[in-house]
């Protein structure tokens, strides 16, 4: 359990490409910030020889959800919140056609695709989606090594925390992007690491949504800084979805899988638009969106992982288009449905896990889904009790859900499963928000059973393609 971890709004909502956020975004952040440490080190120069080794689940689909590509770009010194797609895939083919590497954007080395070293069956002790970087001089001596491990939704921890200059734990932490978090205990009176203590917190009448932004105003961050942080995010998966409606053709990486959200956009509004009959039908419709242009490696939101990506968008999208808020209202109620989401997403990652790799899809497409159910409730009016509540629906009908992609590709059956959870989260919002927050089983209980379900999960069904549907399918 993170039971330390400082997760907010920037952690679980990161924008980045696709197609994965623990293969693609935390890949290309954890090679950026080697080099970057060789540079800080000022040993840049000296670097002779490069070495990366991938392990477990990153070897085992690394190639299917873009990690060697990521990983060069990192090492260029790119970051997937403001990487250019067409240079990308420009300077891609460069160096596939020969082009030295050039280090943190400046130091020309041979380094290629073809380098970098798999090791499919080997599961490092830290996490099932482990990282090995070293830099050697031209006397074979080590500048530097660096172990990690992309522990879900874009994030890193490194192993040798002094090694990277990194501290971890309950005295500070500092991302993958080199920012130092201010100092967190468990202790903060602002946090909470149970639904227990959040409806605690929340007693007289708090939101979930407000419990969040007091916890983030509490670490630092700003209302005026938070909500543009929000924004942001927004925009970006409000872009998604539109690029996702207009875009056409088949997705990359071999399955031939076509679009379709495109399509069924046409005939939706041919059917009439947005109508009640047609709800459930354009939630699919907007999570397909997304999620195709995820598996296409566009960009996207992490929400709170790249593979359940198209969640949280398409229920945003439900709520501009079918439910009672008014214009004016919108811009605020999805702000609180990002931060109730965001609190949702804290108890996910510090009870059980967002990983597919850790937990299995569960931990992926059940989380995102427990996110968007409560974060809906929340911008609906509901109270702490009925968030809860709706969270702990969502989450239980995802319990034992496999991550078994075929061919390694986030495609299938991933973008299908976005539908399907988009309309989930908005079939447990209502029957929360029906009730009064009273239920049998609590949201701590069925995350304590999803973390355990995982531990028990065989290991071919978490994001390894080696069970499931990933043998069952011919992929040609
Ligand atoms: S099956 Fe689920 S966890 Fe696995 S890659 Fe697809 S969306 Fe992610």
């Amino acid at each position: 359990m993170n039971d330390v971890e400082r997760i907010g709004v920037a952690d679980l909502f990161r924008i980045g490409i696709g197609p994965s956020s623990s293969h693609t975004v935390g890949p290309m952040f954890a090679a950026k910030r080697f080099a970057a440490r060789l540079a800080e080190r000022d040993v840049i120069d000296q670097v002779a020889l490069l070495r990366v080794d991938l392990y477990g689940s990153l070897a085992a689909t690394g190639r299917g959800h873009g990690t060697l590509s990521a990983v060069l770009m990192g090492l260029e010194g790119r970051a997937p919140e403001t990487l250019d797609l067409a240079e990308r895939d420009h300077r891609l083919a460069q160096i596939a056609g020969g082009d030295l590497l050039l280090l943190n954007g400046s130091h020309a080395v041979a380094f290629a695709a073809d380098d970098i070293v798999m090791h499919p069956f080997t599961r490092l002790p830290g996490h099932a989606n482990g990282m090995c970087f070293a830099a050697e001089d031209a006397n074979g001596h080590t500048l530097l090594r660096l172990v990690g491990y992309s522990i879900g939704g874009g994030a890193v921890q490194w192993e040798d925390s002094r090694e990277a200059g990194v501290t971890t734990g309950a005295e500070s932490t500092q991302d993958d992007r080199g920012n130092r978090d201010r100092i967190h205990t468990p202790n903060d009176r602002y946090d909470f690491h149970s639904g227990a203590q959040l409806l605690a917190m929340c007693e007289g009448g708090a939101s979930v949504s407000g419990a969040m932004r007091r916890l983030e105003n509490a670490r630092g961050t700003a209302d005026v800084e938070l909500d543009e942080r929000i924004d942001r995010a927004l925009g970006v998966m409000r872009d998604c979805v539109e690029s996702g409606f207009s875009a056409t053709g088949v997705l990359p990486g071999g399955l031939n899988v076509p679009r379709r959200a495109a399509q069924v956009r046409q005939q939706l509004e041919a059917a009439g638009g947005y109508t009640r009959e047609l709800e459930t039908e354009w939630l699919a419709a907007a999570a397909m969106a997304v999620s195709e242009q995820n598996a296409a490696g566009a960009r996207v939101v992490t929400a709170p992982t790249n593979g359940a990506a198209g969640i949280l968008p398409s229920v945003l999208f439900w709520l501009e288009h079918f439910s009672e808020v008014s214009a004016v209202e919108l811009p605020e109620r999805r702000r609180r449905l990002i931060l109730a989401a965001t609190a949702i997403g804290v108890l996910c990652r510090r009870r059980a896990s967002i990983s597919g790799a850790e937990v299995g899809c569960q931990g992926e497409v059940g989380s995102a889904c427990a996110m968007a159910a409560g974060g809906l409730v929340d911008a609906l009016g509901g109270t702490a009790e009925q968030v809860e509540n709706a969270a702990e629906i969502a989450i239980e009908h995802h319990l034992g859900l496999t991550c078994d992609p075929v061919g390694g590709l986030v495609q299938i059956p991933c973008i299908e499963r976005n539908a399907v959870a988009a309309n989930t989260a908005v079939v447990a919002a209502r029957l929360a928000l029906r009730g009064d927050g009273s239920h049998r089983v609590t949201l701590d209980e069925v995350l304590d059973t999803m973390r355990r379900t995982g531990a028990d999960m065989s290991e071919k069904y978490k994001e390894t393609s080696r069970g499931g549907l990933a043998v069952s399918v011919v992929e040609c």
